[in-house]
């Protein structure tokens, strides 16, 4: 049941906000010329999956940090030696164009500082940042301990969970290693990339990464001993995220769609909303504080939830290796079909 007294407090000015906002993402919805309705399918046929089981009790399993660099390394060997060699560049920093940047979440405060290139060295979250062809990859580890946790783990041990952001974060650069060491099609053509191409890339950015992920899982209950709860904890934990990502850029697309047809929003609509979709307070707050203030939360919400999409495709073709282009799918996520499919219905004249 929805929890009044947070609602109330949600209520002071938030409702006009939000419908003001609303308006905004339609006319943008309106500009951009998406099928929206075929996203809006797409997401709902996802999101039928309730939560996979998100367990109460965190399983830690603390790694030695370079014995996670050398999983990182046999995991990419085991889906292809191209993968390794790239990895091991990064790992050991042999490629000047990529700086690789693993620190411990617990002991940075300098979340502003940025670089000669003008990235942020440390971020609380693990990123990759580029310009003008160079890249920096940001690690933090240890992000999902807390308090005692932090300080019982050895301070040199990293964890499972961490094992994922590194493989995450290094799936992203087969993604943007291309982008910017390799002209891409248009610019052989002589051609400038369009704003096409631009939106394309950034609504499946996640799709590589997130499938990498779960063929990491894979790999570490078949060749570790890593105890399988941890394993299946993180895995939902992160599959639980994106399908909360999901249903939230789900259900903005249904309160476009009711502030288009009935000009406004009702408390009554999000708590309608909260019902169908299985959406948290907390849930409605980041929803409607992205919609309010933060268009690259909407992007991001955007990319998890495309990119969840597409992953299970490029983890099927991997498996079943129907295709001989197993690497050209890894390398180029936005060629999957729901790229195509998305593509063919922008309007390029903006
Ligand atoms: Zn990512």
């Amino acid at each position: 049941m929805v929890d009044f007294d947070e609602f109330v407090v949600m209520k002071e000015g938030f409702l006009k906000k939000l419908n003001i906002a609303i308006d905004r993402i339609i006319e943008e919805k309106q500009s951009m010329n998406l099928d929206y309705d075929f996203i809006e399918k797409i997401l709902k046929s996802m999101i039928k999956n309730k939560n996979v089981n998100n367990s109460d009790v965190l399983v830690v399993a603390p790694i030695d940090r370079s014995q996670l660099l050398s999983i990182t390394l046999d995991f990419f060997n085991s889906i292809d030696p191209e993968f390794y060699k790239k990895t091991i560049e990064i790992i050991l920093q042999q490629n000047n164009d990529i700086k690789m940047n693993m620190y411990n979440i617990h002991e940075v405060s300098d979340f502003k500082t940025r670089d000669e290139n003008d990235f942020v060295e440390h971020t609380p979250y693990g990123v990759v940042q580029t310009r003008n062809g160079q890249a920096l990859v940001n690690i933090p580890t240890r992000t999902e301990l807390r308090g005692e946790e932090e300080k019982i783990i050895n301070k040199k041990d990293c964890t499972l969970e961490d094992l994922y952001t590194v493989v995450h974060e290094i799936a992203h650069l087969f993604d943007l290693n291309l982008d910017i060491s390799k002209p891409t099609k248009n610019e052989i053509a002589g051609e400038k990339e369009t704003y096409e191409d631009n939106i394309a890339r950034e609504l499946t950015g996640e799709a590589t990464t997130i499938a990498f992920e779960g063929l990491l899982s894979d790999y570490l209950l078949k060749n570790t001993a890593y105890p399988k709860a941890a394993i299946q904890q993180i895995s939902n934990k992160r599959i639980n995220s994106c399908l909360q990502k999901a249903r939230i850029v789900y259900s903005r697309l249904l309160l476009a769609r009711e502030k288009n047809e009935r000009g406004e929003i009702t408390l009554d609509f999000i708590e309608k909303l909260m019902k169908d979709y299985n959406l948290s307070i907390q849930d409605v707050r980041y929803m409607a504080s992205s919609i309010i203030n933060s268009p690259k939360d909407m992007l991001m919400q955007n990319r998890y939830a495309i990119g969840g999409l597409i992953a299970p495709t490029i983890i099927k073709t991997y498996k079943t290796k129907r295709f001989r282009g197993n690497k050209k799918i890894f390398r180029r996520s936005q060629k999957m079909r729901l790229k195509i499919s998305i593509k063919t219905n922008w309007n390029t004249t903006k």
